[in-house]
């Protein structure tokens, strides 16, 4: 009955765009632009789909901000946070206290999770997960007797976040140069980009060179000064950045050498997008910590957290006494309950799997396919995510395709194309990507591929029309 209320109920856009932009400043957005075009109002979502105030249907490329795993309409998740708002709807767990759902939570993830990891720290995000990171790593150091190592290494290019320390491991120049980032203590090197930087190279031999780039800034710094490596298994936000197999082994190797702290930032790859539970599994990695979020609640309500692997858990606990560090909704019962039923959905829908054996394979030969594209220089996937870069001309390899001046804007047109033809996919640059729910269907994929195919089509011809190709 509530879902057909929604339906039925008619929206005034305008009115609501009007409202939007006099009082509602947006994330990572240019207000005056914003302005002139109005925001897009979605209203309601079902399975892959989203619709918005006009009435129209889109397909969620993105998975909302890659996090509704479990696909949108699950009743079941919102009777789960209904029943623990009726039961306990908030109590913290500061002083000696606990929740049932946060108890029960974190032994679920203990047991999904790779062996090593027993513990959790719950947040109610990625940033404040990273953040918690910071400040983990380095009680760590201190507790081992070794507090001048303060330094943890990211990658240009990175995404960790938007709080201070999540920008600052984050590799975004353009948030750098707001606000006085990075913070100290935290330094880049160059990110696995086979395509960008790659040249000359076959993919194996750069994935070892571009993981020599943290040998380097560890000899740079002084291994004793180095308190840990951060790294997404496959950079996100960053563009869908899918690393050589060799890189992530020989990451591993050297922070094992120095005796460095390995953390895997999982905010996108956990729970399922790379078809197996933690990306960490599929690039054959053993990491310290891992940051999760998005995926654990389906984004649902908000949750992330911080799981600790045994080396650093058992110093905090043995020698640790107080953390001083947590927020009021650390373990916030509501959201573990979102969490517990949005993974009882994950393992009896044996979506990980799905994404593994069937709609991740499915996804890769259909953007295999997609590279035939006059527009499209290469495409990639890697289980759930996928990328096709738009290019001037095409190449041979993809070191030799001819791009677009950047200036041109080009991915942004082609994400208007999609928007407005029923297709949500995300530009980094030129590179257009997407991330959909683990529960789409081969039929589903094969749906989203048509109209993105389509809007490749229409992109083609408004580039021709403005002179660009
Ligand atoms: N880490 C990664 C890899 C992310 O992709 C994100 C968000 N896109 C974050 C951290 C930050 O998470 P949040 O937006 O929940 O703070």
């Amino acid at each position: 009955a509530p879902q057909r209320a929604a339906r039925q109920e008619a929206f005034d856009t305008q009115a609501l765009q009007r409202l939007d932009s006099a009082h509602f400043l947006h994330p990572f957005t240019d207000h005056a632009a914003l302005r002139k075009r109005g925001a897009r109002v979605m209203v309601r979502g079902q399975g892959i789909y989203l619709w918005d105030s006009e009435g129209n249907r889109v397909i969620d490329g993105m998975s909302g901000l890659w996090c509704v795993n479990a696909g949108y309409g699950r009743t079941s998740i919102s009777q789960a946070v209904y029943q623990q708002m009726e039961t306990l709807p908030f109590y913290n767990s500061f002083f000696n206290t606990t929740t049932v759902p946060a108890v029960r939570l974190a032994t679920l993830l203990a047991e999904l999770a790779p062996p090593q990891f027993e513990h959790v720290f719950f947040t109610s995000s990625g940033s404040e997960a990273n953040d918690t990171i910071v400040r983990m790593v380095r009680r760590y150091w201190d507790l081992m007797g070794q507090p001048q190592r303060q330094v943890i290494i990211s990658r240009r290019n990175a995404y960790h976040g938007s709080t201070m320390a999540g920008a600052s491991l984050g590799g975004m120049d353009g948030m750098h140069a707001q606000g006085g980032l990075p913070i100290p203590g935290i330094v880049h090197i160059g990110q696995p980009h086979y395509a960008q930087e790659g040249q000359g190279m076959t993919e194996a031999e750069f994935g070892l060179h571009a993981a020599g780039w943290l040998e380097q800034k560890i000899l740079e710094l002084g291994p004793d000064q180095v308190a840990a490596f951060i790294g997404e298994p496959v950079q996100g936000a960053g563009g869908v950045i899918i690393p050589p197999v060799t890189y992530w082994p020989e990451i591993k190797r050297i922070c094992d050498k120095y005796d460095i702290l390995l953390v895997s930032d999982e905010v996108i790859c956990g729970f399922g997008r790379l078809g197996t539970w933690f990306g960490c599994e599929l690039m054959q990695v053993q990491p310290d910590l891992i940051t999760f979020a998005k995926g654990v609640t389906s984004g649902y309500v908000p949750l992330g957290g911080v799981l600790v692997g045994s080396r650093v858990a058992q110093t905090l606990i043995e020698k640790g006494g107080d953390f001083n560090h947590g927020f009021t909704y650390s373990g916030h019962p509501v959201a573990c309950a979102a969490a517990l039923e949005n993974l009882r959905i994950l393992i009896e829908e044996k979506l990980v799997e799905k994404v593994a054996l069937e709609t991740g394979p499915h996804l890769a030969a259909t953007f295999a396919g997609l590279a035939s594209h006059p527009l499209v220089g290469h495409a990639e996937s890697c289980g759930l995510v996928a990328g096709l870069n738009l290019v001037r001309r095409k190449g041979d390899t993809v070191h030799d395709c001819e791009h677009f001046d950047s200036a041109h804007a080009v991915g942004m047109i082609c994400r208007g194309h999609m928007f407005d033809n029923g297709v949500i996919m995300r530009a980094v640059g030129d590179r257009m990507i997407v991330a959909p729910p683990l529960v789409i269907t081969k039929e589903q994929i094969d749906e989203m591929a048509e109209r993105i195919r389509f809007c490749l089509d229409q992109t083609l011809i408004d580039l021709r029309s403005r002179g660009l190709v």
